[in-house]
Protein backbone atom coordinates (compact mmCIF):
# COMPACT_ATOMS: atom_id res chain seq x y z
CA UNK A 1 0.00 0.00 0.00
CA UNK A 2 1.24 3.55 -0.38
CA UNK A 3 2.62 5.20 2.09
CA UNK A 4 0.70 8.52 1.18
CA UNK A 5 -2.99 7.78 0.60
CA UNK A 6 -4.46 9.37 3.53
CA UNK A 7 -1.30 12.02 3.48
CA UNK A 8 -2.50 13.96 0.67
CA UNK A 9 -1.76 17.70 2.62
CA UNK A 10 1.45 19.37 1.78
CA UNK A 11 2.83 22.30 2.83
CA UNK A 12 5.39 23.69 0.88
CA UNK A 13 8.29 25.60 2.56
CA UNK A 14 10.89 27.87 0.19
CA UNK A 15 13.40 30.86 0.19
CA UNK A 16 10.78 33.31 -1.66
CA UNK A 17 12.74 34.28 -4.74
CA UNK A 18 11.29 34.38 -8.27
CA UNK A 19 13.43 31.75 -9.84
CA UNK A 20 12.15 29.37 -6.68
CA UNK A 21 8.22 30.51 -7.75
CA UNK A 22 8.78 29.28 -10.85
CA UNK A 23 9.96 26.07 -9.41
CA UNK A 24 7.48 25.92 -6.73
CA UNK A 25 4.46 26.13 -9.63
CA UNK A 26 5.47 23.46 -11.53
CA UNK A 27 5.76 20.91 -7.98
CA UNK A 28 2.09 22.49 -7.12
CA UNK A 29 0.44 21.27 -10.84
CA UNK A 30 2.17 18.23 -11.05
CA UNK A 31 1.57 17.87 -7.28
CA UNK A 32 -2.56 18.70 -7.77
CA UNK A 33 -2.46 15.96 -10.79
CA UNK A 34 -1.27 13.56 -8.60
CA UNK A 35 -4.07 14.36 -5.51
CA UNK A 36 -2.29 15.74 -3.10
CA UNK A 37 -3.72 19.44 -1.87
CA UNK A 38 -1.12 22.15 -1.42
CA UNK A 39 -2.00 23.94 2.04
CA UNK A 40 -1.26 27.54 3.11
CA UNK A 41 -0.28 26.83 7.02
CA UNK A 42 1.16 24.32 8.42
CA UNK A 43 -1.74 23.56 10.66
CA UNK A 44 -3.38 21.69 7.97
CA UNK A 45 -0.30 19.37 6.41
CA UNK A 46 0.45 16.04 6.80
CA UNK A 47 3.69 16.55 4.47
CA UNK A 48 5.91 19.67 4.80
CA UNK A 49 8.27 19.91 2.14
CA UNK A 50 11.09 21.78 1.67
CA UNK A 51 12.41 22.68 -1.33
CA UNK A 52 16.18 23.68 -1.51
CA UNK A 53 19.42 22.37 -0.28
CA UNK A 54 20.10 21.29 2.84
CA UNK A 55 20.17 24.86 4.78
CA UNK A 56 16.48 25.12 3.23
CA UNK A 57 15.48 22.24 5.19
CA UNK A 58 17.22 23.62 8.01
CA UNK A 59 14.71 26.62 7.86
CA UNK A 60 11.70 24.57 6.64
CA UNK A 61 12.06 22.28 10.18
CA UNK A 62 12.32 25.62 12.34
CA UNK A 63 10.22 27.93 11.14
CA UNK A 64 7.74 25.19 10.83
CA UNK A 65 8.15 24.11 14.68
CA UNK A 66 9.22 20.59 14.35
CA UNK A 67 6.05 18.97 13.71
CA UNK A 68 5.80 15.80 15.19
CA UNK A 69 2.50 14.84 13.09
CA UNK A 70 4.20 15.57 9.83
CA UNK A 71 6.30 14.08 7.19
CA UNK A 72 9.32 16.48 6.44
CA UNK A 73 10.95 15.57 2.57
CA UNK A 74 13.81 17.51 1.38
CA UNK A 75 13.68 18.25 -2.58
CA UNK A 76 17.14 19.31 -3.55
CA UNK A 77 17.35 22.17 -6.49
CA UNK A 78 20.92 21.43 -7.12
CA UNK A 79 22.56 17.79 -6.21
CA UNK A 80 21.51 15.69 -3.25
CA UNK A 81 22.30 16.51 0.04
CA UNK A 82 22.17 14.91 3.38
CA UNK A 83 18.11 15.94 4.02
CA UNK A 84 17.38 15.71 0.38
CA UNK A 85 16.49 12.27 -0.94
CA UNK A 86 14.60 14.40 -4.21
CA UNK A 87 15.13 16.65 -7.16
CA UNK A 88 13.39 19.20 -8.82
CA UNK A 89 14.69 17.59 -11.77
CA UNK A 90 12.73 14.60 -11.27
CA UNK A 91 9.75 15.52 -9.89
CA UNK A 92 7.97 13.07 -11.63
CA UNK A 93 10.35 10.24 -9.83
CA UNK A 94 9.63 11.44 -6.42
CA UNK A 95 5.53 11.33 -6.68
CA UNK A 96 6.04 7.78 -8.52
CA UNK A 97 8.35 6.73 -5.39
CA UNK A 98 5.59 8.34 -2.84
CA UNK A 99 2.70 6.25 -4.83
CA UNK A 100 4.60 3.42 -5.02
CA UNK A 101 5.66 2.76 -1.91
CA UNK A 102 9.42 3.19 -2.70
CA UNK A 103 10.09 5.45 0.18
CA UNK A 104 10.48 5.18 3.85
CA UNK A 105 10.27 7.28 6.79
CA UNK A 106 13.27 7.76 9.36
CA UNK A 107 13.36 9.46 12.58
CA UNK A 108 15.55 11.54 13.29
CA UNK A 109 16.73 12.33 16.79
CA UNK A 110 16.99 16.01 17.44
CA UNK A 111 18.43 18.04 20.20
CA UNK A 112 16.56 20.01 22.86
CA UNK A 113 18.51 22.85 24.07
CA UNK A 114 17.69 25.08 27.44
CA UNK A 115 19.31 28.80 27.42
CA UNK A 116 19.17 29.51 31.47
CA UNK A 117 15.36 29.56 32.44
CA UNK A 118 14.07 30.53 28.41
CA UNK A 119 11.66 27.87 26.41
CA UNK A 120 13.77 25.22 25.09
CA UNK A 121 14.99 25.61 21.13
CA UNK A 122 15.25 22.43 19.27
CA UNK A 123 18.07 21.95 16.58
CA UNK A 124 18.32 19.07 13.37
CA UNK A 125 22.11 19.41 12.79
CA UNK A 126 23.84 21.16 16.05
CA UNK A 127 24.07 23.64 18.18
CA UNK A 128 27.04 25.71 18.61
CA UNK A 129 28.45 28.25 21.11
CA UNK A 130 31.56 30.51 19.94
CA UNK A 131 33.20 33.67 21.49
CA UNK A 132 32.31 36.95 19.64
CA UNK A 133 35.68 38.45 20.23
CA UNK A 134 39.58 37.48 19.53
CA UNK A 135 39.87 36.16 23.08
CA UNK A 136 39.01 33.09 24.75
CA UNK A 137 36.15 31.93 27.28
CA UNK A 138 35.44 29.34 29.96
CA UNK A 139 32.44 27.06 30.62
CA UNK A 140 32.88 24.89 32.91
CA UNK A 141 31.07 21.26 31.14
CA UNK A 142 28.96 19.36 33.35
CA UNK A 143 27.79 15.27 32.18
CA UNK A 144 24.98 15.01 34.23
CA UNK A 145 26.08 16.20 37.87
CA UNK A 146 29.47 15.38 37.34
CA UNK A 147 31.77 18.94 36.72
CA UNK A 148 33.88 16.87 34.08
CA UNK A 149 36.13 19.82 32.48
CA UNK A 150 37.06 23.00 32.10
CA UNK A 151 37.09 24.55 28.79
CA UNK A 152 38.93 27.67 27.68
CA UNK A 153 38.95 28.11 24.14
CA UNK A 154 36.80 29.40 20.58
CA UNK A 155 33.66 27.16 21.50
CA UNK A 156 31.88 24.29 21.41
CA UNK A 157 29.68 22.16 19.22
CA UNK A 158 27.17 19.54 19.84
CA UNK A 159 25.95 17.62 17.79
CA UNK A 160 22.74 14.85 16.46
CA UNK A 161 23.81 12.23 14.21
CA UNK A 162 22.64 13.41 11.11
CA UNK A 163 24.70 17.35 12.18
CA UNK A 164 27.44 14.98 12.53
CA UNK A 165 28.39 15.45 8.86
CA UNK A 166 28.25 19.26 9.24
CA UNK A 167 29.94 21.87 11.23
CA UNK A 168 30.71 18.70 13.50
CA UNK A 169 33.22 17.34 10.50
CA UNK A 170 35.29 20.35 10.01
CA UNK A 171 35.96 20.09 13.54
CA UNK A 172 36.89 16.49 13.12
CA UNK A 173 34.14 15.05 15.06
CA UNK A 174 33.23 11.43 14.00
CA UNK A 175 30.48 10.71 11.54
CA UNK A 176 27.75 8.79 13.38
CA UNK A 177 24.88 6.71 12.37
CA UNK A 178 21.13 8.09 12.97
CA UNK A 179 19.97 5.21 14.14
CA UNK A 180 21.88 5.33 17.17
CA UNK A 181 20.33 8.77 19.33
CA UNK A 182 23.25 10.06 21.02
CA UNK A 183 24.88 13.82 21.42
CA UNK A 184 28.06 14.14 20.44
CA UNK A 185 30.01 17.03 21.61
CA UNK A 186 33.26 18.59 19.94
CA UNK A 187 35.63 21.52 21.07
CA UNK A 188 36.48 24.32 18.78
CA UNK A 189 40.24 25.26 19.29
CA UNK A 190 40.61 24.79 23.34
CA UNK A 191 42.91 25.95 25.12
CA UNK A 192 45.27 23.50 26.83
CA UNK A 193 47.75 24.60 29.43
CA UNK A 194 48.34 23.41 33.34
CA UNK A 195 45.36 25.00 34.45
CA UNK A 196 42.99 24.21 31.56
CA UNK A 197 42.37 21.01 30.24
CA UNK A 198 40.27 19.52 28.04
CA UNK A 199 39.69 15.79 27.05
CA UNK A 200 40.67 16.84 23.35
CA UNK A 201 38.11 14.76 21.44
CA UNK A 202 34.61 14.57 20.45
CA UNK A 203 32.83 12.14 22.65
CA UNK A 204 29.31 10.75 22.19
CA UNK A 205 26.46 10.63 25.11
CA UNK A 206 24.16 8.73 24.97
CA UNK A 207 19.65 9.51 25.27
CA UNK A 208 19.33 9.83 29.03
CA UNK A 209 22.40 12.20 29.23
CA UNK A 210 22.02 15.63 29.74
CA UNK A 211 24.83 18.13 28.86
CA UNK A 212 25.14 21.46 30.96
CA UNK A 213 27.56 24.40 30.02
CA UNK A 214 27.96 27.22 32.04
CA UNK A 215 29.64 30.19 30.42
CA UNK A 216 32.27 31.41 33.25
CA UNK A 217 31.35 35.10 34.22
CA UNK A 218 34.88 36.82 33.61
CA UNK A 219 33.97 39.47 31.43
CA UNK A 220 34.36 37.84 28.43
CA UNK A 221 31.02 36.34 29.12
CA UNK A 222 28.34 36.84 25.80
CA UNK A 223 29.45 33.92 23.49
CA UNK A 224 27.03 33.56 20.25
CA UNK A 225 24.88 30.71 20.08
CA UNK A 226 24.02 28.96 16.84
CA UNK A 227 20.98 26.67 16.28
CA UNK A 228 21.67 25.13 13.14
CA UNK A 229 21.65 27.78 10.73
CA UNK A 230 20.29 30.28 13.11
CA UNK A 231 21.92 32.72 15.34
CA UNK A 232 20.04 33.06 19.03
CA UNK A 233 19.46 36.67 19.88
CA UNK A 234 19.99 35.59 23.44
CA UNK A 235 22.65 38.32 24.38
CA UNK A 236 23.96 37.11 27.51
CA UNK A 237 23.72 33.36 28.22
CA UNK A 238 24.51 31.72 31.71
CA UNK A 239 24.08 28.37 31.02
CA UNK A 240 22.76 25.74 28.73
CA UNK A 241 21.50 22.42 29.61
CA UNK A 242 21.24 20.20 26.20
CA UNK A 243 19.88 16.85 25.83
CA UNK A 244 18.15 14.36 23.05
CA UNK A 245 14.45 15.73 22.53
CA UNK A 246 12.16 12.99 23.76
CA UNK A 247 10.56 13.86 20.09
CA UNK A 248 12.50 12.99 16.88
CA UNK A 249 11.14 14.34 13.25
CA UNK A 250 10.07 12.18 10.27
CA UNK A 251 11.45 12.61 7.48
CA UNK A 252 10.53 10.64 4.05
CA UNK A 253 13.31 9.33 2.06
CA UNK A 254 14.32 6.80 -0.83
CA UNK A 255 14.58 3.27 0.14
CA UNK A 256 17.90 2.99 -1.53
CA UNK A 257 19.34 6.43 -0.25
CA UNK A 258 20.78 5.35 3.12
CA UNK A 259 22.26 7.73 5.42
CA UNK A 260 25.83 6.14 4.50
CA UNK A 261 25.30 6.17 0.47
CA UNK A 262 24.58 9.96 1.11
CA UNK A 263 27.94 10.41 2.85
CA UNK A 264 29.83 7.85 0.49
CA UNK A 265 28.48 10.16 -2.30
CA UNK A 266 29.10 13.19 -0.99
CA UNK A 267 32.80 12.91 0.53
CA UNK A 268 34.51 9.61 -1.21
CA UNK A 269 34.08 10.48 -4.75
CA UNK A 270 34.28 7.46 -7.01
CA UNK A 271 35.75 7.55 -10.78
CA UNK A 272 33.06 7.19 -13.45
CA UNK A 273 29.85 8.63 -11.24
P1 LIG B 1 26.60 27.54 5.05
O1 LIG B 1 27.82 27.97 5.80
O2 LIG B 1 26.10 28.36 3.93
O3 LIG B 1 26.80 26.08 4.44
C1 LIG B 1 27.26 24.99 5.11
C2 LIG B 1 27.28 23.76 4.20
O4 LIG B 1 26.90 22.63 4.98
C3 LIG B 1 26.31 23.79 3.03
O5 LIG B 1 26.93 23.21 1.92
C4 LIG B 1 25.16 22.94 3.49
O6 LIG B 1 24.45 22.31 2.45
C5 LIG B 1 25.90 21.90 4.30
N1 LIG B 1 25.12 21.17 5.31
C6 LIG B 1 24.08 21.58 6.07
N2 LIG B 1 23.68 20.58 6.88
C7 LIG B 1 24.48 19.51 6.61
C8 LIG B 1 24.55 18.19 7.13
N3 LIG B 1 23.74 17.78 8.07
N4 LIG B 1 25.50 17.37 6.64
C9 LIG B 1 26.37 17.78 5.68
N5 LIG B 1 26.35 19.01 5.15
C10 LIG B 1 25.41 19.87 5.62
O7 LIG B 1 25.45 27.37 6.14
P2 LIG B 1 23.97 26.85 5.94
O8 LIG B 1 23.78 26.40 4.53
O9 LIG B 1 23.09 27.85 6.51
O10 LIG B 1 23.97 25.52 6.84
C11 LIG B 1 24.01 25.60 8.22
C12 LIG B 1 24.99 24.60 8.73
O11 LIG B 1 26.31 24.96 8.34
C13 LIG B 1 25.08 24.57 10.23
O12 LIG B 1 24.07 23.78 10.80
C14 LIG B 1 26.47 23.99 10.43
O13 LIG B 1 26.41 22.58 10.55
C15 LIG B 1 27.21 24.30 9.18
N6 LIG B 1 28.37 25.12 9.49
C16 LIG B 1 29.59 24.59 9.20
C17 LIG B 1 30.73 25.27 9.52
C18 LIG B 1 32.03 24.62 9.21
O14 LIG B 1 32.03 23.52 8.66
N7 LIG B 1 33.14 25.22 9.57
C19 LIG B 1 30.66 26.52 10.14
C20 LIG B 1 29.41 27.05 10.42
C21 LIG B 1 28.26 26.33 10.08
P3 LIG B 1 23.49 23.12 1.42
O15 LIG B 1 24.43 23.82 0.48
O16 LIG B 1 22.72 22.05 0.76
O17 LIG B 1 22.65 24.07 2.20
MN1 LIG C 1 23.89 26.87 2.32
Amino acid sequence: MSLVTSRTNLYLSYKRTDEMEKIVKQLQSLAEENDFTIVPSVEDANIIASIGGDNAFLQATRKTGFQQNCLYVGVSTDSLGFYTDFSVQDLKKMIHAMKNAEVEVRRYPILEVTVDNEKPFYCLNECSIRSNVIKTFVIDVFIDDLHFETFRGDGMIVSTPTGSTAYNMSVNGAVVDPTLPSLQVSEIASLNNNQYRTLGTSFLLGPNRTLTLKVVQDGNDHPIIGVDNEALSIRHAKQLKLRLADESIKVLKLKNNSFWEKVQRNFLSKPNS
